[in-house]
Formats: structure tokens, C-alpha cells, sequence
């Protein structure tokens, strides 16, 4: 019989397989008392455990494939070290002697006892070993419980639909490489990370399917419908016919729209609006070109971070961006924006776990600023970029302008740098801040005078104003970019740029949605960087727009406190006449 689960839709498109699901929850683990004369056989299943990890580690490290640009190699053998590591292979043996204890057990001390030792450590980066070793130990821990390995990396995902609890982007990372089809969660939020990057890889993905692993088993053949937000399991004859016809429209549908692909972007009344792309890796600058797209408003740099143990250096970075700035210009490159839902290397797991409000601490540039070296290595290598074509920096989370300040120091003193060593850079190279945190918003007419550009991040910028956690799915439905607050930080925010005479554009999710893209050119918006999937369906939008009745539509809005009267206007807004 069929069963239809209904969620929240984050990436469009409909995608028909066989599931594939993945289990994070970690392994129940309970002590017992082994007896003298077993305890060798308790050691040897330890060994045997410590091995089959080691030959599961090796198997995923084959089938890593070459042109990854995340070093998940690196990685993995990071992990494959930690289990020749005496604090692994012989302590837990020599524990299990000493408590006479079953090797569940001695591991599990043993990982308490490495992980309280790491959280001593003030270096982010050694304090982040500690996810790898629980990461291992999880390992063994599954092999000892008797399971299967069900993790993401060993997994054959050729044309799956993958099912989990959550998705951590440094899962999706891995994701990118193996041609999944859909994906679908039981938690996550409209803007969280993985919907992002679901959007920008141009698969369907659905969030917030509550308990969706109780109904759904593995291999079993379901729909994913990514624009309405539901699954269907084991459909039917007639279902199956039907949404392969919707399949087909689509690719109809999609290949109509590429006929604009080369088409300038103008209103039927002749405003030329800058339309840029969004970005996460530098493969993406394929599917940026797929649309007709040059330019890069956006590009996303944390993702270089995932999947590893030690930060890229400068020359890493340099190689990455070198590979856009071959392909696009001008390119828009974002300085760091780790932590609250870009954590390192596995978002439950975090060594942030014991803040309050992760979103509120140390994130973007307040990381930055505080772990020079990292942020400086990044630095050096986006001021050697702007040699090699036209690069603009933008930096992410501001709050206020003592972090500008503190900022253009940094770069000048690295200016200087570079040219003692005769290394080549632009030396006005343009430095822009994202609009994120409603201060900013607030006083864009105090802060444009003293930066090149801004861009408007409406992810965050939603999620401070209306103190709704992006990723927190109990909350999803405060999630509103037409909220009154919403709509006037947008407006304050272009108008504070306007009248300093600096580019403003938008580079949040909202900026993507077909519904909210007149209102925004309404609101004065006239640069919009999107995703490449939402590029031409903003374009096509764009250029069937008549903008002369817009503005005095669009400020109606802000002074509307009914969502339903919003909503009636945001329909009059999008009429097409
Ligand atoms: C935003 O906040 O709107 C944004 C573009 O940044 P990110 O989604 O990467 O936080
Ligand atoms: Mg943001």
C-alpha cells in the first residue's frame, strides 16, 4: 500500500528511486562483568573489531574519486592513524584487563577520558580532533554492536534517495560526489546549509519529515516531490505514471527557460538589473555557465574546511579561487563563515556543544578575528586572486564597524606584506560587508559611506530579526521573509547604500524565490545573486516585468500587519498582465 509523508519542500524537482537510509544515532553501550578466563576472547573480538574498521576505512578510501575537492582522502586517514594509536588499539585492551569488562565498555572509557582532555584545549582546530575520535570509536562501536556499515562514505549512492535524521553540510559535501537523486530529513530548516547546497547541486530534497524513518525502510521505491514537500512510498501504477509525466514536464520546462540563457537581463520598461550567482564550490562554476552566468556574487568559502582535520593553507585557497576567477568575473569571494550551522567537521557533534547560542557566539567574522592565522591565510590568498582577475571580498556576520576597522588593518598590513615580497595583488581590490544582523541593517546609512559594496543576507538576517533558528524546524513556520520588520531592514538597508552611492545587492535565499522577486525590485533592489538552478526563472521573471508600478506596491507592504493582506498584494504585485 502507498503512504505519502507530508514535510517542508527546500529544493524543487522530483526525483523517483530506491532508499537509501542512514542511521547517525550513536550505539547504545552498556558495561558487564567479563569473567577471568573469557577476557582473552573479549580481547580478540576488540582486535577483530579494530580491524574490520581498518578494512571498512580502506574500502571508502578507494572509492574516493580523484577530482574531489574536498580532501576526504585526508581525511580517512586521519581516521586510519587514530586506529593504530595506542591511545585506541592497546588502552582500551589493558582497560578491559584491569575492569574486567567487556571491550564496549574500555573503548567508551577511554574516548570519555581523550575527549575531556581535548576539551581543555582553546585551539579550535585540536579541539575539533575530538569529533574524529568520536567518529572512530563510533565506528568500532557499531562493528562490536554487530551492525552494518551504514555510513554515508562507505555506502553505494549512485541513484539513491537518501533518508536520515539530519544531514550535516560536511555530509552533503560528501554527498556532492556520488549522483544521488533526492534527499530527505527529518529535521533541518528552509535555509539550512544542506537545503542551500541541496539547491545549488539542483536535487529535490524535503525537510522536517518527522519520524519518516519509522515508515520508510531501505530499498523501498518512493517519490520524492520536492516542490510540495512530500514523499510517497511504494507507490502505485497510476502514481508512478503520473509523476514520471511530471518528471518529463519539468525537463521540458527547463530546457524552454535555457532559451534565455544568452538574453540581457532588462524590465519590459528598460531597467538593466545585475543578475549574479551564487556559489559553494568550484565545480559549481559549471552550472553557473550552463545558465549563461559570469558573474559570482557569492561564493561560499567554508566549504574548503569540511571533511578534515587541518585548515587549508594559503596556497589551497589560492588553488580553489584561482579555478572560479578562470571562469567568471567579477567573482565575489566570502571570507570565512564557520561555526553556529557551518561547523567544521560534523554539526551534532561540534566542540561548540557546550554554547547556548552557537548563532549568537563565534561565527564569520568573529572567528576570524580571533583565529588570525586562519583568517589571515584566507586573506593572503584572496589578495593574490585579485591578481588573476577581478575579485571583490566580502566579509560575513558584521555587527559593527569596529569589525571593519579591525579588518581593513589586517589587509593593510598584508598588503604590505605582499609587497615587500614583490607578490602581485590589486590594490583596490573592492571590500564589502553582507547585511546579516538587523544593526547592520539599521545603520547601512552610517556603514555604506566606509565599504565598497553590500549584500543583503536575508538567511540570517530573517533568523536575528524574528529570533527564529534557521535550522530549528519548531520554528520554521516564524520563517517569513514578508514580515513588515523584514521587508523595511530590506528597504533601510538599499536605501542606506543608495545615498552613499554603493552597490547593494541581494545574496540570500529570498533573492531566488520566484514570488519575491518583483516586490524586491519594487523595494529597489536591482542586483539579485542567486543559484544557478533559480537563475533563469529570476531571469525570465525580470524580463516580463514592468517596474513603473512597482515602488508605490512594494512601500504598501511595509506598513501591512496582516499576512493575509500581504499576501493578497504580493499576488497583485505578481500578476501577469
Ligand atoms: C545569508 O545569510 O543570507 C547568506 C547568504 O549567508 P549563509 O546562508 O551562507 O549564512
Ligand atoms: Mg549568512
Amino acid at each position: 500500500m502507498s503512504l505519502s509523508l507530508q514535510g517542508i519542500g527546500v529544493s524543487k524537482g522530483i526525483a523517483i528511486g530506491n532508499v537509501y537510509i542512514i542511521h547517525h544515532e550513536p550505539v547504545e553501550i552498556n558495561e558487564y562483568c567479563v569473567q577471568s578466563p573469557h577476557l582473552p576472547d573479549e580481547i580478540e573480538r576488540f582486535e577483530n573489531a579494530i580491524s574490520l574498521a581498518r578494512e571498512q576505512l580502506l574500502h571508502i578510501r578507494k572509492r574516493v574519486p580523484k577530482n574531489s575537492t574536498i580532501d576526504i582522502a585526508a581525511f580517512i586517514d586521519a581516521h586510519l592513524l587514530m586506529l593504530e594509536d595506542s591511545l585506541l588499539s592497546q588502552i582500551p585492551i589493558d582497560l578491559i584487563y584491569e575492569h574486567q569488562c567487556n571491550a564496549e565498555w574500555a573503548l567508551k572509557m577511554q574516548c570519555d577520558s581523550i575527549v575531556q582532555s581535548f576539551e581543555q584545549i582553546a585551539d579550535p582546530y585540536l579541539s575539533a580532533r575530538q569529533n574524529d575520535v568520536k567518529h572512530v570509536v563510533t565506528r568500532i562501536q557499531r562493528i562490536l554492536a554487530g551492525y552494518q556499515d551504514s555510513s554515508l562514505e562507505s555506502a553505494s549512492l549512485s541513484n539513491a534517495i537518501i533518508i536520515a535524521d539530519d544531514l550535516s553540510p560536511a555530509d552533503t559535501v560528501l554527498m556532492q560526489h556520488h549522483g544521488i537523486l533526492a534527499f530527505a530529513t527529518e529535521s533541518g530548516g528552509i535555509t539550512s546549509h544542506t537545503a542551500i547546497l541541496a539547491r545549488s547541486l539542483g536535487i529535490p530534497a524535503i525537510v522536517g519529515l518527522q519520524r519518516v524513518r519509522s515508515y520508510i525502510q531501505a530499498d523501498d521505491t518512493v517519490i520524492v516531490d520536492g516542490s510540495e514537500g512530500f514523499i510517497l512510498a511504494e507507490p502505485d501504477e497510476r502514481s508512478l505514471c503520473y509523476y514520471q509525466r511530471r518528471q518529463s514536464q519539468e525537463k521540458r520546462y527547463r530546457s524552454a527557460l535555457s532559451k534565455i540563457k544568452a538574453s540581457p537581463t532588462i524590465t519590459r520598461d528598460g531597467t538593466s538589473i545585475s543578475l549574479q550567482a551564487n556559489i559553494e564550490f568550484p565545480e559549481d562554476i559549471k552550472a553557473v555557465k550552463r545558465v549563461g552566468g559570469k558573474e559570482i556574487g557569492l561564493y561560499r568559502t567554508e566549504f574548503l574546511f569540511m571533511n578534515r582535520t587541518q585548515p587549508p593553507d594559503e596556497e589551497e585557497h589560492l588553488e580553489a579561487y584561482r579555478r572560479v576567477i578562470q571562469e567568471a568575473a567579477p567573482v565575489t569571494i566570502r571570507t570565512l563563515d564557520l561555526g553556529a550551522d557551518k561547523q567544521i567537521v560534523d554539526n551534532r557533534q561540534h566542540h561548540y556543544s557546550f554554547i547556548t547560542n552557537p548563532a549568537l557566539s563565534l561565527r564569520g567574522i568573529r572567528l576570524c578575528l580571533k583565529e588570525q592565522n586562519l583568517f589571515k591565510a584566507q586573506l593572503r590568498a584572496i589578495l593574490r586572486a585579485s591578481a588573476l582577475g577581478e575579485v571583490r571580498m566580502m566579509i560575513p556576520m558584521v555587527s559593527d564597524q569596529s569589525e571593519i576597522i579591525q579588518v581593513y588593518k589586517i589587509v593593510e598590513h598584508l598588503k604590505n606584506d605582499l609587497r615587500q615580497q614583490s607578490i602581485k595583488f590589486d590594490p583596490s581590490m573592492p571590500i564589502g560587508v553582507m547585511v546579516e544582523v538587523p544593526a547592520l541593517a539599521i545603520c547601512s546609512d552610517l556603514i555604506a559611506p566606509h565599504v565598497d559594496f553590500l549584500s543583503i543576507g536575508t538567511n540570517d538576517l530573517i533568523q536575528y530579526t524574528l529570533a527564529a533558528d534557521r535550522n530549528d524546524q519548531s520554528v520554521n513556520y516564524l520563517y517569513n521573509p514578508l514580515h513588515p520588520a523584514i521587508l523595511r531592514l530590506i528597504k533601510m538597508s538599499i536605501d542606506g547604500a543608495t545615498q552613499a552611492g554603493k552597490p547593494i545587492s541581494m545574496c540570500g535565499e529570498m533573492a531566488n524565490d520566484k514570488r519575491y522577486v518583483r516586490l524586491l525590485l519594487g523595494l529597489g533592489l536591482r542586483t539579485f545573486s542567486v543559484n544557478p538552478e533559480s537563475y533563469l526563472e529570476v531571469k525570465k521573471i525580470i524580463n516580463n516585468t514592468d517596474m513603473s508600478h512597482l515602488p508605490s506596491l512594494a512601500v504598501r507592504m511595509l506598513d501591512m500587519t496582516s499576512q493575509a493582506e500581504r499576501a493578497e498584494l504580493l499576488e497583485a504585485i505578481n500578476y501577469e498582465s
